[in-house]
């Protein structure tokens, strides 16, 4: 339902839970957020119920890091469980993943990693999407989230971070919404520009089939075969 993602020189947690709040509105069931310290190291945080369960859990277990992504769901595919809340994670941990929208083949996907081995978590068919990232991960996240995408049906917008390419945010669309927030040694990727409220005006909307990537330092959008696209950034008039 709701995504943030952050890289920049700030804590990440403050900003993917703030984000998150000016996306409640929109309704939810869970919420969740993963944030990187540093190669191996993701930190994962997710509760069902109401954002303020999940900032309760946070008080008592912080998520360090200056790169992160979070959540709000809103379950199309298992029950709304701590377990089914986002982030999803790869075997290992190597890739942790956000997803809004519905694969439409996660049932014959999730039988071949099955029998390739690969143990599910969750009821998601959002899980799908980590594990073949995780498959697909050689150290350059934008280039396995290039890899996984053909195999999908269906719709998303998603974000991915991974403990192994540690600076990175990777985020990609294909029938559900998202944008990259520009600020200065920081950017942002969020559902909907409301998100961003406070963070940056500047925004950068993706179109299907397109990925981006961000670092505190930089921001790009690619075509699908992981081209460099030209794009825009507009700048978003907030409502007094
Ligand atoms: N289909 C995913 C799930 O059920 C994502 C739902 C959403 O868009 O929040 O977990």
């Amino acid at each position: 339902c709701g995504i943030v993602g952050y890289a920049g020189g700030r804590e990440a947690e403050p900003i993917l839970v703030g984000g998150l709040r000016r996306l409640e509105y929109r309704g939810y069931d869970s919420a969740g957020l993963a944030t990187i310290t540093g190669p191996g190291d993701v930190h994962l945080r997710r509760r069902s119920g109401r954002l303020a369960t999940l900032v309760d859990h946070l008080r008592e277990r912080p998520a360090p890091g200056c790169v992160g992504i979070s959540h709000t769901r809103w379950a199309t595919h298992g029950p709304a469980t701590d377990a089914n809340a986002h982030p999803h994670l790869s075997s290992c941990g190597r890739v942790a993943v956000v997803h809004n929208g519905v694969i439409e083949n996660y049932d014959s996907l999730k039988r071949h990693l099955q029998a390739d081995g690969v143990e599910f978590h969750s009821d998601t068919d959002t899980e799908v999407i980590a594990h073949l990232l995780g498959r697909h991960f050689d150290g350059d996240l934008l280039e396995a989230v290039r890899r996984t995408l053909p195999l999908l049906k269906g719709t998303y917008g998603l974000a991915a971070v991974s403990p192994d390419d540690p600076q990175t945010v990777v985020g990609a669309r294909l029938g559900s919404p998202l944008v990259l927030g520009v600020g200065a040694g920081e950017h942002f990727l969020a559902s909907d520009p409301g998100a961003l409220v406070g963070y940056t005006s500047d925004v950068v909307y993706l179109q299907d089939h397109q990925m981006c990537r961000i670092t505190a330092d930089d921001w790009d959008i690619f075509d699908r075969e992981l081209s460099k696209v030209t794009a825009s950034v507009h700048q978003v008039e907030w409502a007094e």
